[in-house]
């Protein structure tokens, strides 16, 4: 079984040697030409505002086609990606589809959201790719927002901090992902330029059997509201945690109650 480095529990490997592909190039070469022949695709998710349900923007989550394999997630190849070498071309795959995606919606309000991991954003190539498609496609930075897990922060050196400000400061939001589960959350809080915070979803899927939970999801709340910073509830599956959150101040939601990832569609 062909084991990539970092393929934590719970992770679908996608390969055995019985698919001849063992080593890091053939596997490499198999990933560039998946992106160039666009079996790799983004599919978006939309989020909305808990107060009427109404669409705020869209999160890009990357899928791979796969010609055998069907639809695969990204928890089945991210690690693969990161094994081969391949984070810095997904990721400006991924930034170039958005910024092209937000080009084309026709509500001009919404905003879209990409997943960027540390090994991504630590190439320092990033920002300047991701501000030079939104300044060749001339989208409104605000109208794309990037996600980082606290996870991947644990080994944030100076270049990462480097390429936040420069997104930051060119208006580009960053929002804080999987909040709550993160080792340091509160220095990365005061320590990064955050606009925002994406509750992780397992204190939603604990409301409302879990007290411990919900409790925990509303002083999380409290504390992003007390910093100014954008609150958006993951993983939001049924009409009370929709109602709870919203009462105890998460203003933005996003979960299967409202849609799953879809095929971008402009006109949506
Ligand atoms: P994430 O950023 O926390 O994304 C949310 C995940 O929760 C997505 O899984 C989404 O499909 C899933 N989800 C959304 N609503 C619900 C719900 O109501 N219930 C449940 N149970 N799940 C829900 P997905 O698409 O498998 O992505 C997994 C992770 O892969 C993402 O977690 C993100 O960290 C990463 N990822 C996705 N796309 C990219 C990308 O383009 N680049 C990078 N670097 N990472 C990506
Ligand atoms: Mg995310
Ligand atoms: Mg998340
Ligand atoms: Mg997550």
């Amino acid at each position: 079984l062909y084991r990539a480095k970092g393929a934590g529990r719970g992770r679908t490997e996608v390969y055995d040697s019985s698919m001849g592909v063992a080593t890091t190039s053939s596997l490499h070469r198999e990933l560039t030409d998946a992106i160039a022949t666009r079996q790799l695709v983004v599919h978006y998710q939309p989020i909305v505002d808990l107060a009427d349900m109404r669409v705020v923007g869209y999160e890009a989550l990357v899928r791979w086609q796969h010609p055998h394999r069907g639809l695969l997630l990204p928890g089945a190849f991210l690690p693969l990606v990161q094994e081969a070498g391949m984070s810095v071309p997904l990721a400006q795959f991924v930034a170039t589809e958005v910024v092209e995606f937000v080009s084309q919606t026709t509500d001009r309000t919404r905003w879209v959201s990409i997943n960027v991991s540390a090994d991504q954003l630590g190439d320092g190539e990033f920002a300047t790719t991701l501000l030079g498609e939104i300044s060749r496609r001339r989208v409104a930075a605000g109208r794309i927002v990037v996600e980082l897990t606290e996870s991947s922060l644990v080994a944030s050196g100076t270049r990462i901090r480097h390429e936040l400000t420069q997104l930051s400061a060119a208006g580009v939001p960053i929002l804080l992902d999987d909040f709550g589960t993160g080792v340091s959350p509160l220095s990365y809080l005061r320590d990064l330029p955050v606009a925002g915070v994406k509750l992780d979803m397992s204190f939603t899927s604990g409301i409302p059997d879990d007290p411990t939970a919900g409790k925990v999801a509303r002083a999380l709340g409290a504390l992003a509201r007390e910093l100014a910073m954008v609150t958006i509830a993951e993983g939001i599956e049924h009409d009370e945690q929709a109602r709870y959150l919203h009462r105890n101040g998460w203003r933005y939601g996003q979960g299967w109650l409202f849609g799953g990832a879809q095929p971008g569609d402009v006109s949506r």
